[in-house]
């Protein structure tokens, strides 16, 4: 049985790419007579705002459609902890006190996601009586499993490439988890057996991949869509003034047709899907 998820963090209200989003998940798993998941994503310490959940409900209501909830990443966080101390005791983790700051004073390298972590900390003695955060160690990573590969139902097979991004973060000096492991933990717990989410987190999946097999976890298939982009070709975003769904659905807009359209590939003037 094919099972997918929508997955938002209540960060910022939903906009049209979120509901692309949601829509493809839905109609990926309905259509096969499959399971639709809806995953609140909210240990995203300080940017959380959990009122922000009801309202996505409230959206996926109006645009029609039908899904099984299942608990908050906040519930899971013992989950998270002891799979990150798995990891440590694989000596595989090594702590970082680094700030954004420094990474970005120090980086030579730039991935999807901004700095590529220079790996200042790794090999040093860092104090542990200060808060810290813990990050992956690529090499050695990859050297205990091994070369893997994934599969993407729109790109076709994949050779794991987690490199790209480097030694990423598993456990935030703010927050139990990064969103690398909480995502990749939550996709095995709930059953998903296919990761369907914009081709923006196309880059974390290599991640996730490697995740997967340091876990002994299910490898799902992954379907990265098109993302939608505004008039100058960005990602849609609240801040430069994407209409949000609540937005929409409180002007009385149909969020049926809105639906629709979509799957029509129909979007507002200005809008479009990203080639490629
Ligand atoms: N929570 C993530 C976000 O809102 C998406 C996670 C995913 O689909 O893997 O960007």
């Amino acid at each position: 049985m094919i099972v997918t998820r929508f997955a938002p963090s209540p960060n910022g209200p939903l906009h049209l790419g979120h509901a692309l989003s949601a829509i493809t998940a839905h109609d990926l798993a309905k259509d096969a007579g499959g399971q639709f998941l809806l995953r609140i994503e909210d240990i995203d310490g300080a940017r959380s705002r959990p009122e922000l959940a009801e309202s996505f409900r409230a959206d996926l209501e109006w645009l029609g459609l039908e899904w099984e909830e299942v608990s908050a990443q906040s519930t899971r966080l013992a989950g998270y902890e002891a799979a990150a101390e798995r990891l440590k005791s694989a000596g595989l983790l090594y702590p970082c006190q680094c700030t954004r700051a420094d990474i970005k004073a120090a980086a030579t390298k730039f991935g999807p996601e901004g700095p590529i972590y220079p790996g200042t900390c790794k090999g040093k003695d860092v104090d542990l009586s200060q808060p810290v955060a813990w990050r992956l160690d690529i090499g050695r990573a990859q050297a205990a499993v091994g070369p893997l590969d994934w599969f993407d139902a729109l790109a076709g097979p994949q050779v794991a490439v987690p490199e790209r991004l480097g030694d990423v973060l598993i456990m935030r000096k703010d927050a139990p988890a990064s969103y690398h492991l909480a995502v990749t933990i939550d996709d095995a717990a709930d059953g998903v057996t296919l990761v369907t989410r914009g081709q923006d987190l196309f880059a974390a999946t290599h991640i996730h991949r490697l995740l997967q097999a340091l876990l002994d976890l299910p490898v799902p298939r992954w379907h990265h869509h098109p993302l939608l982009l505004d008039e100058i070709g960005k990602k849609l975003a609240k801040r430069r003034g994407s209409a949000s769904l609540a937005d929409l659905r409180e002007a009385a807009v149909d969020g049926a047709k809105i639906a629709s359209d979509i799957r029509l590939g129909r979007f507002p003037i200005g809008m479009s899907l990203r080639k490629g």
